[in-house]
């Protein structure tokens, strides 16, 4: 078993331009993320929302994005 690598998302300390902030999607549950470890689509990047605690995926591109919405609670996580 492959341990999730994630990172917790910061709650701003300041405020991010709007163009400087990514959408997350929210992840799979549990049952789907199993079959997507067995088939190995597993995403490689998670993000901990630090408001609701949920696990939320971020895209791969564009990496230049320092900040992300949360899709369940709408909380900005910084990076
Ligand atoms: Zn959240």
């Amino acid at each position: 078993m492959t341990e999730r690598k994630h990172v917790m998302g910061k709650k701003p300390d300041r405020v991010i331009p709007a163009d400087q902030i990514g959408k997350l999607d929210l992840a799979p549950d549990e049952e789907a993320e199993k079959s997507q470890e067995a088939t190995g689509h597993v995403s490689p990047f998670w993000v901990k929302c630090w408001n609701c605690q949920k696990f939320l995926t971020r895209p791969l591109a564009p990496p230049s994005e320092q900040a992300y919405t949360c899709p369940n609670c709408g909380a900005v996580n910084m990076l």
